[in-house]
């Protein structure tokens, strides 16, 4: 079972988080929910795209794997309910523990703590039929009823789109800035428009675009084949005034460690600038104490 790490558990009348220095609470006027007295997680950071398969849950995973190797504390919500894919990736099999306290998210092999459906019902290829409000309810659970302990950084992979679960994660979790996943193919510059549309209605930063199934490296001559189409990722950065936080190649070497459920070995190469992005608010918390 994880080791509670309330930083003032002996004060915790563990039915209530009022009082609690470690909870934060949620501010009377906002929609915060408030987390458990078990938890501190100092940035939230959602990973979010149009539509289904463009590699949301890669981008997360490799940004959680690269923020795990230069020894943050990290964490990964699975929020993609109907889709749920992080476990598998990382062969977490098996259910997450509960007690009275809360849910304890499982470990994967470098670290990483992980929470998902897939870890709280019985069988994982049973699908989830649930609607809308029960799905989001489900997310804030995922917020004040895990035991996650004290994190730098948690990872929120959102389902695609823009329905109540991106919506009540954007209300209800003190999201500091979100990534959006494209593919070359998408309807980039309206997918983008969106999704930034739906984060600035609720002052929500885009740190950046990633751009997935950029190209394909031929593995005889070397040369980068646009297999989807030309990028147009930099244009609608530029217009848009955001970042362009990586370009990622459809790399066989990424599938195979996720189809193996060992993606805890997984060194994504092409998502520097996502990770500086992410580096750069680290760095304006020390600056700010
Ligand atoms: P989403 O979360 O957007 O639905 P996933 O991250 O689950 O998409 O990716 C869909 C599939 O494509 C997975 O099998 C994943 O391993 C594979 N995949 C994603 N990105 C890449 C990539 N750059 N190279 C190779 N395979 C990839």
């Amino acid at each position: 079972m994880a080791e509670k790490t309330c930083s003032s558990a002996a004060s915790c009348d563990k039915s209530s988080c009022e009082g609690c220095p470690s909870a934060q609470a949620a501010q009377p006027e906002s929609m915060l929910e408030a987390l458990n007295c078990y938890s501190e997680i100092k940035h939230v950071i959602g990973v979010v795209s149009g539509k289904g398969g463009v590699g949301k849950s890669m981008v997360t995973a490799s940004l959680a794997n690269m923020l795990a190797a230069k020894g943050y504390r990290v964490g990964v919500m699975d929020a993609d309910i109907t889709g749920p894919s992080i476990p598998r990736m990382y062969g977490l099999t098996g259910l997450a523990e509960a007690d009275d306290e809360g849910i304890y998210p499982r470990l994967t092999d470098n670290d990483i703590k992980v929470i998902s459906i897939n870890l709280l019902l019985p069988d994982p290829e049973s699908p989830v039929i649930w609607r809308g409000p029960i799905l989001a309810g489900l997310v804030k659970q995922f917020w004040h009823d895990v035991i996650w302990g004290e994190l730098d950084y948690l990872l929120v992979d959102m389902p695609p789109g823009t329905g109540d679960v991106p919506l009540t994660v954007f209300q209800s979790l003190p999201v500091d800035g979100i990534f959006v996943v494209t593919s070359p193919q998408d309807l980039v510059k309206m997918i983008v428009k969106k999704a930034y549309n739906m984060a600035s209605t609720m002052n929500i930063p885009v740190l950046g675009l990633v751009e997935n199934y950029s190209y394909l490296v031929c593995p005889d001559c070397g040369k980068k084949i646009p297999v989807f189409g030309e990028s147009k990722i930099q244009e609608v950065a530029e217009e848009m005034g955001i970042l362009v936080a990586g370009k990622m190649p459809i790399d066989p070497k990424l599938t195979e460690l996720s189809d193996a459920g060992e993606f805890a070995k997984a060194e994504n190469p092409y998502l520097d600038a996502a990770y500086a992005a992410l580096q750069i608010l680290g760095i304006k918390d020390s600056s700010e104490k």
